[in-house]
């Protein structure tokens, strides 16, 4: 099997259609997207992931990292430990992780610590992203283990909404007051 990487999809479709997963990479990534939009109705930076198990979607999340106060809230996760609880075990050998954004370091640890299979995102985070943007941490040959890795499913799409919200930060809508602080801080930044 090929094992090239990073390895982008062709016109937003990846590349294991052929194994009788359930839908497509389109799919399963517009699911995700769907996460991102509960999030953004949050105050929360659009970002979500769904675990797929042989073709059946067993989790999804979205960021959830201002509600909850919380660092580690990020999308894929929290979307991995729904995945653990609905398995039974910690060990997502079977399991493929869809998220609209490239995994910070902490979420492509937890890919990794997780033995997820394949990876797939939707667009490139050039500020954060460890997978091939600012790191490249799941290279083959690093740690004992490396998913599959496909990018760029829906990645207008999944750009688009994290532009949009920033737009609307931007324009001081919908910022819950908490937010706002840290958004601004990341808005400064950029
Ligand atoms: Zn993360």
């Amino acid at each position: 099997m090929d094992e090239g990487y990073p390895r982008r999809g062709v016109h937003g479709r990846g590349v294991h259609e052929e194994e009788g997963h359930g839908l497509d990479d389109a799919a399963y990534m517009a699911l995700a997207l769907a996460e991102a939009r509960k999030a953004a109705a949050l105050g929360e930076v659009p970002i979500g992931a769904v675990a797929v198990h042989r073709g059946e979607v067993i989790a999804r999340a979205h960021n959830l990292r201002e509600t909850w106060r919380d660092p580690t809230a990020h999308a894929e996760v929290l979307c991995l430990q729904e995945a653990s609880r609905r398995l039974y075990g910690w060990r997502l050998a079977d399991v493929d992780l869809y998220v609209t954004l490239e995994p910070c370091l902490m979420c492509a640890g937890a890919i990794v610590l997780a033995r997820i299979r394949r990876l797939v995102y939707g667009a490139p985070d050039p500020k954060g992203g460890a997978v091939s943007s600012r790191a490249q941490v799941l290279v083959p040959g690093l740690w004992n283990h490396h998913p599959e890795i496909t990018t760029g499913v829906l990645a207008d799409e999944c750009g688009m909404i994290l532009k949009d919200f920033f737009r609307r930060v931007r324009k001081g809508l919908h910022v819950r007051r908490d937010v706002g602080v840290v958004e601004r801080a990341r808005l400064e930044s950029e």
